[in-house]
């Protein structure tokens, strides 16, 4: 058994929140120890593209300690937390080390939640990190390669279903929808194969207005996908899906965008876990009757303020800003003054849906806009969430309006990993990603 070394905060989880809080941090040379299971950050808005072979996993993949290099006072520890007290604020590593500190902060996002439908676990794909994004790349390609190769496709070979009309759904369906698009524009794929995307709620992105919903059905329908609302899954299989109405749909990949809950790690930390199994924490990102606990970003409910007593969205803007301010407020305890209640800048919420269709509500009022004026606000927002872990946004942003801009069927590469995007990245920089199972994956299969 070890202690972390003299650090005065520890900070469990290494993505938006986790990395802009320790920089909050370092900034004022406090030592945290940042704990994270990957070597690496990963940006989950880009998640899709690499699913759909549009980017290749390093690119949206950071490492910590490059992250961090120019700050003396972090250290970095990649190992799985296996149990937290926070009573205690004591962590305990899959390494059996055990580390404390005068403050913790949990920061260890979401896992998907396959609320129990039977076959979903096991068939189903989740789109929550890198290695979901690259597991689903590669099976969804060895099933491209087959029917490239080999004529006639069986049912539902090349066939996808999306389950969830949220944001994470509709992205990947556009996507998904356009590889296939691509591949048969270039002979390649014949027929091209059929995105479904499945909700049961009455239209897909239900937190947009009813014409987000609309203009997203028909640019998705556009695109070649087709959009069934109105119904739920009621199990996967191997090879189909059943609806709730009684039919099935053919399909050998399912990608799971319907519902996240808090990562297990909060689990038995001690406070009684809140709404999606996430830690309820007050106006300041403290935990209740926890003293030195702060809890930001996806794994919290963090109040929104208004007289509905509404938790804020599970949100990279929420994440990243909610990070910063627990940073703050730990400095100010640390002076001796009172933490603050936490101020969130609310810059809407946003798709991008395909090649040239977005859709966007901007602000706190909701302002509605569609096509380059919204894909524009995408990447103003994404850039700002980029920037706090990459220092080279100018390659993501030529990227992406190439990406937007063009018709990519010429270049889409199905049977390998696409090129790098120019980040002008050292080898040093490389994260290294593995398939293997994490211990939320693995509590996921066991308790859908
Ligand atoms: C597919 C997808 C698309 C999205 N698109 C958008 C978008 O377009 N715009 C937007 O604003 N938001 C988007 N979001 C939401 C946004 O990405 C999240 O709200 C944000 O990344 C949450 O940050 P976080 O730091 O709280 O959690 P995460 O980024 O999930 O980081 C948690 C970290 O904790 C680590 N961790 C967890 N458990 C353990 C453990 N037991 N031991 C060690 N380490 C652990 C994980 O490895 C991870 O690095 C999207 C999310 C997804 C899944």
């Amino acid at each position: 058994m070890s202690s972390s070394g003299g650090s005065d905060v520890l900070v469990v989880g290494g993505g938006l929140a986790g990395v802009t809080c320790t920089l909050g941090l370092a900034d004022a040379g406090v030592a945290v120890t940042l704990v994270d299971r990957n070597d690496y950050h990963q940006f989950q808005p880009l998640l899709y593209q690499v699913a759909s072979s549009q980017l290749p996993a390093e690119d949206i993949a950071r490492p910590h300690r490059t992250i961090l290099r120019n700050y003396p006072s972090v250290t970095v520890v990649n190992a799985e937390v296996t149990s937290v007290d926070l009573a205690r604020r004591t962590l305990v590593l899959s390494d059996r080390r055990t580390l404390s500190a005068s403050y913790v902060v949990m920061a260890a996002g979401a896992r998907p939640n396959f609320f129990g439908v039977p076959g979903a676990a096991e068939h189903a794909f989740p789109l929550y990190s890198v290695a979901d994004a690259e597991r689903l790349r590669l099976h969804l390609q060895s099933h491209l390669r087959q029917a490239i190769g080999s004529g006639p496709q069986t049912p539902g070979e090349v066939d996808v279903v999306v389950v969830g009309g949220g944001p994470t759904g509709v992205e990947t369906t556009g996507a998904l929808a356009e590889l296939m698009q691509a591949l048969h524009k270039t002979g390649r794929l014949t027929p091209p194969g059929v995105i479904t995307i499945v909700d049961r709620g009455p239209a897909l992105l239900s937190a947009f207005s009813e014409k987000a919903g609309e203009y997203a059905q028909r640019k998705l329908t556009e695109a070649g996908a087709v959009v069934r609302t109105g119904t739920g899954v009621a199990a996967v299989h191997a090879d189909h899906v059943e609806l709730d109405d009684g039919t099935s749909v053919p399909a050998r990949t399912v990608v799971w965008g319907g519902g996240e809950s808090a990562s297990s790690v909060v689990t038995d930390a001690g406070p009684t876990p809140g709404r999606g199994g996430r830690l309820d924490v007050t106006r300041e990102l403290t935990v209740d009757g926890y003293p030195g606990v702060y809890a930001v970003g996806d794994v919290a409910n963090i109040p929104s303020g208004d007289d509905a007593g509404d938790s804020l969205p599970q949100l990279g803007s929420v994440a990243q800003q909610s990070g910063r301010w627990a940073a703050a407020n730990i400095l100010r305890e640390l002076r001796g003054e009172p933490p603050k209640p936490f101020a969130y800048k609310d810059k809407g919420i946003m798709a991008m849906i395909g090649r040239n269709a977005a859709v966007a509500q901007v602000g706190k009022h909701r302002h509605e806009i569609e096509g380059p004026l919204a894909f524009a606000a995408w990447l103003g927002v994404h850039a700002s969430l980029l920037s706090g872990v990459h220092s080279k946004t100018d390659a993501f942003l030529s990227w992406a309006w190439d990406y937007f801009d063009r018709d990519h069927s010429a270049t889409v590469e199905a049977s390998s990993a696409p090129s790098r995007l120019a980040w002008g990245s050292e080898d040093e920089d490389r994260p290294h990603i593995t398939l293997e199972p994490t211990m939320d994956a693995l509590q996921g299969a066991k308790h859908p």
